[in-house]
């Protein structure tokens, strides 16, 4: 599998690319959650990332692509990757296009997982997190744990910044703006699968796996 999993901030992408890799044994590259890692780190990286992350606004594209340079380099993601996250520009996703084609490794799937900005605000607003292994959890369809602590890995579950109100309908404007013009990029390339985003985990995964068959 070479794929990328694409769609507006609380579409699932997330919790469908854990899925997915983890049955394609290849590893999920998100981009959010190296970023997410830096910044708790403290690292250079984290400290340059933390001002666009915590308003809504994208990483410079020149930071992100030589993030995933790097990754896609390391010998895990030879037999294959599932992004999540990346590209979310044109400029992103011609620098992947580019790097893919010198390693002889084409991409072979954009899943666009699309639903409705209404359901998007309600998922992001009840959204809880774990910042240690990325486990999404909501208020009322998927609360988390009584005690607060991530049912997986035991941290304490938090609320992400960048899923505050405000900054969701940022996050909104810029997928608008800048990410969805890679439906026509990828369109045009003949890999771009659309798939309904709305319903169960299990119902979307199916969709999903439906959709890389073909
Ligand atoms: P996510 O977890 O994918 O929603 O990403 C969280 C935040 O990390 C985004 O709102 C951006 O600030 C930053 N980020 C993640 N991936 C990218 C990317 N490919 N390009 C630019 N910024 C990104």
């Amino acid at each position: 599998m070479r794929a990328v999993l694409m769609g507006p901030p609380g579409a699932g992408k997330g919790t469908q690319a854990k899925v997915l890799s983890h049955d394609a044994g290849v590893p999920q590259v998100a981009t959010g959650d190296i970023l997410r890692l830096a910044r708790e780190q403290g690292t250079p990286l984290g400290r340059q990332a933390q001002s666009y992350m915590d308003s809504g606004a994208l990483v410079p594209d020149s930071v992100v692509i030589g993030l995933i340079e790097q990754r896609l380099r390391e010998p895990d993601a030879a037999a294959g990757f599932l992004l999540d996250g990346f590209p979310r520009t044109v400029p992103q996703a011609e620098a992947l296009d580019a790097l893919l084609g010198t390693l002889s490794r084409p991409l072979q799937d954009v899943l666009l997982l699309q639903v409705a900005e209404d359901v998007i605000v309600g998922r992001l607003s009840g959204r809880r997190t774990c910042p240690s292994c990325g486990r999404a959890y909501h208020v009322e369809s998927d609360p988390p744990p009584a005690n607060g602590r991530c049912g997986t890995c035991g941290t304490e579950i938090v609320t992400r910044p960048d899923d505050r109100p405000e900054t969701v309908q940022a996050r909104l404007r810029v997928y608008a703006e800048s990410t969805a013009p890679l439906r026509e990029y990828y369109g045009a390339q003949g890999i771009l699968r659309q798939i309904d985003g709305l319903g169960t985990v299990e119902e979307v995964t199916a969709r999903m796996q439906a959709a890389l068959r073909r």
